[in-house]
């Protein structure tokens, strides 16, 4: 990945600029700028070859103004202090611009997955589980998965953390498989996220949904199921990537068959799919397709200064954190493409997650059409929110969300005041 700038600073940047316009001072989001807490941890692990690697992990919360810090776990070799630090400010806001009652957390260890086996990546979970337990907790920060986590991972968390209490405790992680107090809609819900935010841009631009093109970056959790919801309400799916690379079609791809195939092995690649008609592309070339969606589901700083110019999209729906830079946000600007920001089109995620943590601590539980449903009031009610925002201020989208985020955390803050 293209780690030469600090994704924390995009953070940093996009919050001075939203508080310039509500008039706040500089006392006023000083508190803001810096994360609340933050834990660097070792984690030792026996590997299956008998030797001891230490793997280093981070737990972060950025803000607990307005409730619980909430955030998913990252395993992967990038991850490093700003990122987790970044993802953490971007959950503050996301949780604020849907209006859930959580503040923003993020952890994540520094590893590679696909080079690991099932024993170490759980032997990896269950010791990252046990040095971040101080923070961790269903009343104080709830992890959920991220990149190159899933609801497995979240099983042996709450394992782990219910062994060091001594009793079973489902409200301490979401994500979680659904015998363990897995929502039912939760492993989609990022995703239908990303196509009913789709879905009401397209409408409010008047450019009908069928038919109309779509590239997906990514073909984890949130690219492969953005990629099935857009494909079943209409949309064509002309490209699609992972870490390998991508395929394309003009004529719009086969989804079920590629995701039938990613799903059957999770080594499966995109590189080794063929598919008549189908053609080979680079992640760098799909970005630069002649489509009218483009959607960035994999990491952080894949749209920056160097490629801003050359995307063609008409809208980008950031399903990713972070895909955009600041850079790349004012070039984009410029050029009338817009960009639906990851702290409201990935928002679905958090807030069914929001979901199972309530029915954990009530011990109950809702159908997947009822989870659906009520995601579908709130991202549909955040959006209208935004656009009207943006509207009246004749702003961006990414500002039109930060504004109404950042007003909610600093109301928080500023009704709790400062203590002692
Ligand atoms: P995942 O691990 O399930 O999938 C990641 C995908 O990105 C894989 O297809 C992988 O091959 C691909 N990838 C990895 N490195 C890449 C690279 N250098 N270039 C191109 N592709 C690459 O992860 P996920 O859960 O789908 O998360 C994807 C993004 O969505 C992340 O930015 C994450 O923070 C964000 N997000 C996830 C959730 C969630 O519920 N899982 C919620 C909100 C936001």
């Amino acid at each position: 990945m293209k780690q030469s700038y600090n994704p924390y600073d995009n953070v940093l940047k996009v919050v001075q600029d939203a508080a310039a316009i509500l008039g706040y001072s500089d006392s006023d989001i000083e508190a803001i700028k810096y994360p609340e807490r933050e834990l660097k941890v070792s984690i030792p692990v026996r590997m299956d070859d008998g030797t001891t690697h230490v793997f280093q992990g981070y737990r972060i919360q950025h803000s607990t103004s307005r409730g619980p810090a909430k955030g998913g776990i990252r395993f992967h070799p990038d991850v490093n202090a700003d990122e987790v630090r970044a993802l953490a400010a971007w959950m503050t806001f996301k949780c604020a611009v849907v209006n859930i009652p959580y503040g923003g957390g993020k952890g994540g260890v520094v590893c590679d997955p696909s080079k690991l086996s099932e024993n170490e990546i759980r032997a990896i979970t269950r010791r990252y589980t046990a040095a971040i337990a101080p923070l961790i907790g269903p009343e104080q920060d709830i992890p959920a998965p991220d990149v190159g986590t899933n609801a497995a991972v979240m099983g042996w968390i709450m394992d782990t953390y219910s062994m060091l209490k001594g009793h079973c405790i489902h409200g301490v992680v979401t994500g979680k498989p659904l015998e363990l107090g897995g929502a039912l809609g939760r492993n989609e819900a990022t995703g239908r996220g990303v196509m009913f935010t789709t879905l009401n841009i397209l409408k409010k631009l008047g450019i009908p949904s069928e038919g109309t093109t779509v590239a997906v970056q990514g073909a984890g959790n949130v690219g492969s199921v953005s990629a099935k919801l857009l494909h079943e309400a209409g949309l064509k799916v002309v490209a699609i990537s992972d870490v390998s690379g991508g395929i394309y079609n003009p004529d719009g791809l086969d989804i079920p068959a590629i995701l039938s195939y990613l799903a059957a092995d999770r080594r499966n690649l995109l590189k080794d799919f063929n598919e008549d008609g189908t053609t080979h592309i680079s992640n760098e070339e799909l970005l630069e397709l002649p489509v009218t969606v483009l959607v960035p589901a994999a990491l952080e700083n894949q749209i920056n200064a160097g490629n801003a110019e050359k995307i063609q999209a008409k809208l980008i729906v950031e399903a990713a954190n972070g895909p955009t830079t600041s850079e790349a946000d004012e070039i984009l600007a410029k050029r009338g493409i817009k960009v639906i920001p990851d702290i409201l089109a990935n928002a679905g995620g958090v807030v069914v997650s929001y979901f199972e943590w309530v029915q954990n601590i009530q011990s109950v539980s809702w159908t997947e059409d009822e989870v659906n449903k009520k995601l579908k009031d709130i991202m549909d009610a955040a959006f209208e929110s935004v656009w009207d925002l943006t509207q009246e201020k004749h702003t961006t989208l990414r500002m039109g969300a930060y504004l109404i985020a950042l007003k909610r955390v600093v109301d928080a803050k500023s009704a709790r005041a400062i203590w002692p």
